[in-house]
């Protein structure tokens, strides 16, 4: 056999090795940074080894590192598992090596991408001519699809931010809830549109429509500027979601761009249980969510759609002369990247593997384990479910502070399983995400019985 196959077999093995052991290791890792290095050896090495000797080393170096975050029994942040098929399907991306950023020279992963681009508007209920782009997560989702519309918003000002910059340019007004994400903030400092206005959200991190009627119709601009609102389908803490259709409605009086972080909590959509929750959600300009958290593929994926799909490619597209270009517009006009991994290849994978009925049983086995988990806390004495679990996020409190940051401390030392402490409108929680497919009945029951000696 050359080694190739070797490498390429022990890479197998060890993956099979490492899945297999999800089910009895403990969560949290055995190995430090300094261990895991030690083992690896720091000296670059003279002279070359064989890819299998070089797998091996890399395997048992970094084994005692690793984080059963792929478990049944991982609730930390919002980490989606891996279908098995999406990640032998990113095996399958990497062994066939192309360059998905154009498309002439790899009309097969073209189509398969462009199969899942019409799959996910389907089931997300999003416009069918939306343009679609696979980027890296979330966080880059929402700088393609806020970059998208920062030039419209100019554009309509009369004001061209390709030729023109931004120095100069009208002042864009960006208008977000208290409890959006952080990497909303992030992506617009990347756009160059500095910090947003920050509009009050409710008890459960809504955004208050109200609220934000008032602050688009208190200027500064009158008549209405350029202007962009972010609203969430999904608070990481709370799992609710923003009331679409009144934001919505006075987003767009005020000629605002509407965009929708949906980082985990969009494929709320695609489930008839859950669609309610995203209610209006239809109407905005454009919508991010990851394909790493809910849909279960391998790191890192994330879907940036946009509505109007030239606007899209306006802002991401590059005209290089040396490039192939096909009159549909290559995959890398819709992306920041010009070269890249063919991301939407797992995508479509796990969408073949579990169709339209298998991707609502999804949805709702995060749910079911979700209200599992906030009726186990409940019973737990001195316990409180901090918000009204809606979708797949519980934060749970025991009493005080210190005696939250006390359990947390406890259940992550036990290892069963591994769930974030976090602070949540001025309070220590410990909060759950469910979002791994694998993750059954008997993982939550054992995980509540670790909870419940945690907070003895
Ligand atoms: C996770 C998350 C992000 C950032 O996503 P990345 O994939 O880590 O870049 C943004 N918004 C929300 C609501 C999230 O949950």
């Amino acid at each position: 056999m050359p080694d190739r196959d070797i490498a390429l077999a022990r890479a197998a093995g060890y993956a099979t090795q490492w899945l297999d052991s999800l089910a009895t290791r403990p969560v949290p890792p055995r190995a430090s940074v300094a261990e895991v290095t030690a083992a690896l050896g720091t000296a670059l090495p003279d002279g070359p080894a064989d890819a299998p000797r070089v797998i091996d080393l890399l395997a048992s170096a970094c084994e005692p590192g690793l984080t059963a975050m792929p478990s049944g029994r991982f609730y930390g942040f919002v980490i989606g598992g891996t279908h098995p098929a999406a990640l032998a399907a990113d095996w399958l991306v990497s062994a066939w090596d192309q360059n998905a950023g154009l498309l002439l020279p790899t009309p097969a992963l073209a189509a398969v991408e462009n199969v899942a681009k019409g799959w996910l508007l389907d089931v997300l209920g999003l416009p069918a001519a939306s343009g679609v782009g696979f980027v890296t997560g979330a966080t880059m989702s929402n700088f393609t699809c806020l970059a998208a519309a920062r030039d419209a918003v100019l554009h309509k000002a009369g004001w061209q931010v390709a030729a023109d910059g931004l120095t100069g340019a009208p002042r864009i007004r960006v208008l977000v809830g208290a409890e959006r994400h952080d990497t909303v903030d992030l992506a617009l400092r990347y756009l160059g549109l500095g910090a947003p206005e920050v509009v009050a959200a409710d008890d459960q991190g809504r955004i208050d429509p109200g609220a934000l009627e008032a602050a688009l119709a208190a200027g500064p601009e009158t008549p209405s500027g350029p202007a962009i609102v972010v609203v969430q389908a999904g608070n990481v803490h709370s799992g609710a979601f923003d009331p679409f259709g009144p934001a919505i409605e006075a987003a767009h009086r005020h000629g605002a761009w509407v965009h929708i972080d949906g980082a985990f909590g969009l494929f709320a959509a695609a489930s008839p249980r859950t669609r309610h929750l995203v209610a209006g959600y239809e109407a905005a300009d454009s919508w991010t969510t990851d394909a790493h958290k809910t849909l279960n593929v391998p790191y890192d994926c994330g879907i940036a759609i946009v509505r109007d799909s030239a606007a899209l490619r306006a802002a991401m597209g590059m005209h290089g002369e040396y490039l192939i270009r096909d009159a549909a517009g290559d995959p890398f006009e819709f992306v920041p990247e010009v070269s890249r991994r063919a991301r939407g290849v797992p995508v479509w994978a796990v969408m073949r593997a579990l169709g339209r009925s298998g991707l609502a049983a999804l949805v709702d086995g995060y749910c079911r384990h979700a209200a599992s988990f906030a009726a186990g806390i409940t019973g737990i004495d001195g316990a409180t479910v901090e918000n009204d679990v809606v979708f797949s996020q519980v934060c749970a409190s025991f009493g005080s502070d210190e005696r939250t940051q006390e359990v947390t401390r406890r259940l992550l030392a036990d290892g069963t399983a591994w769930m974030s402490g976090s602070r949540w409108r001025g309070t220590s929680v410990l909060r759950i995400s469910v979002s791994n497919w694998s993750t059954t009945d008997d993982d939550v029951r054992r995980s509540l019985e670790s909870l419940r000696d945690a907070a003895k």
